[in-house]
């Protein structure tokens, strides 16, 4: 399972068994992350991790991506125009840029593979946003709910910064982790981070769903595990 979550819980819900839900949030300031207080992040497979500049990966999607397509539904509510299109923005980045994997606007939240919210100030907590992934029981992906904050505390974000904190979440419900170094989108902080999704998220979500995404875009392929638990940029 992902190894830089900040927590891990299982739930039940109806028809799937025990999910796993995990979370990661993004933290805008220079205070530590909510998945930094993870310290539990001494597994042996992981010990060459902070060597190069990587990126970690989570998880892989299943069946919902054996069409190479995954549905995605942006909340209208507590956001305004220019909100929503910073957004939608961010998905078409991710869109275009990978090129098996196809983003489609969902016809309901209910029916979509990734949601994403607005929530306003995040009052309590330093954080600009949020995605929890469930899991089937297998532990490939079946849902993504991103929550994108538009500020903390006093602070408004703009539509710059709802933008970068929105493709760093796709890149989590993408299948990626956090990377271990400054200047990336997966950055744990906003402000260590950059807005733009580079070769090296593009590979990390394809090597994350390598089963689908990868270069022989199997039409038969069916759910794999990926294959290695980070990739070097
Ligand atoms: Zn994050």
């Amino acid at each position: 399972m992902c190894r830089q979550v900040l927590y891990i819980l299982f739930i039940t819900l109806i028809g799937i068994s025990l999910p796993t839900v995990a979370s990661s949030s993004f933290a805008p300031l220079s205070s530590a992350d909510a998945s930094s207080d993870d310290d539990n992040e001494d597994d042996d497979d992981n010990e060459d991790f902070e060597e190069e500049d990587s990126i970690q990966i989570c998880c892989a999607w299943g069946l919902a991506l054996e069409d190479g397509t995954l549905t995605y539904h942006i909340d209208d509510e507590d956001s305004s125009e220019r909100e929503q299109q910073a957004v939608k923005n961010a998905v078409q980045e991710w869109d275009t840029k990978i090129e098996y994997l196809e983003l489609e606007e969902g016809s309901s939240k209910r029916s979509s593979d990734i949601t994403i919210e607005f929530d306003d100030n995040n009052e309590e907590e330093e954080i600009a946003g949020q995605t929890i992934t469930i899991s089937d029981s297998y532990g490939f992906l079946a849902k993504a709910q991103i929550t994108v904050f538009k500020g903390v505390q006093e602070y408004q974000f703009d539509t710059a910064i709802i933008g970068q904190v929105a493709k760093h979440e796709m890149g989590h419900a993408l299948g990626l982790g956090h990377a271990n170094f400054d200047g990336n989108l997966m950055a744990e902080m906003v402000n260590d981070g950059t807005a733009t999704v580079s070769e090296c998220e593009i590979y990390a979500v394809t090597a994350a769903n390598q089963w689908k995404l990868g270069a022989n875009n199997d039409e038969h392929a069916v759910p794999d595990y990926p294959q290695h638990d980070s990739i070097t940029c």
